[in-house]
């Protein structure tokens, strides 16, 4: 049985950052459709030319083509194992699809990272940008203590221009009337999970893995045991 994840979150939520790592921790591919679809669009192939089409004509790319995309991905020989989703299914007539392409897979472990959207709002206030290195730093310490300067480089902060507040409550609306039918339809299965994203990145990695252990009724650490296992059986 492979090991079928979906991860879903509110943008902000750290979604990515989680599905990345919990891929890499397992051994199995993190796949997101829009990486895939900005790749295609960058290297020109026949399906980037088609989203790009679709893009320059202002419309959304279809369930078709994404579930076409996402279909293509999976049986490909390193996701058999399993996978990590991130931005994939997007609405119920997807994750019907996904359904349908797990068939003899094994169930699909949806978790969604939960985090209020009072709380999105806060952390993108508070998000900075360094004038001297760069980087985007929070400007608030671990104890809600003000940052006034990069703890990099020293270089001095500075907001980020289109981390506005209604520019993101805007987001987050959309996220909303998008996804909430497809929490309902996952909602009611015995493999959905959620995880409480409002705590440290640390916290969240270790709810998540417990998340996905328990969706599959095994403890934690027999998850990554296993998966060790067949990594070392596969090297
Ligand atoms: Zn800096």
């Amino acid at each position: 049985m492979s090991l079928n994840v979906v991860i879903m979150g509110p943008p902000g939520a750290g979604k990515g950052t989680q599905a990345e790592r919990f891929a890499r921790e397992h051994g199995i591919p993190n796949v997101s459709t829009g990486d895939i679809l900005r790749e295609a669009v960058t290297a020109g192939t026949a399906l980037g030319r088609q989203v790009k089409a679709l893009m320059d004509r202002g419309e959304l790319v279809g369930d078709d083509l994404i579930i076409g995309i996402a279909k293509d991905r999976l049986v490909r020989p390193d996701a058999l194992r399993g996978f990590v989703l991130d931005g994939f299914p997007r609405t119920v007539v997807q994750a019907k699809a996904l359904d349908e392409m797990l068939t003899k897979r094994g169930p699909v472990i949806v978790v969604e990272i939960q985090v209020p959207d009072e709380e999105l709002v806060r952390r993108v206030r508070g998000r900075r940008i360094c004038s001297k290195c760069g980087r985007t730093v929070s400007a608030f310490a671990g104890d809600g203590a003000a940052i006034e300067t990069c703890t990099h480089c020293g270089g001095e902060l500075i907001a980020r221009s289109d981390d506005s507040e209604a520019v993101v409550r805007d987001r987050l609306k959309g996220y909303w009337r998008e996804t909430q039918p497809m929490i309902t339809f996952y909602h009611q299965r015995p493999t959905y999970r959620a995880v409480d994203g409002a705590q440290p990145p640390e916290r969240v990695r270790d709810a998540l893995g417990a998340a996905v252990a328990s969706a599959l009724g095994k403890p934690a650490s027999e998850l990554s045991q296993s998966v060790a296992a067949k990594r070392e059986s596969k090297a």
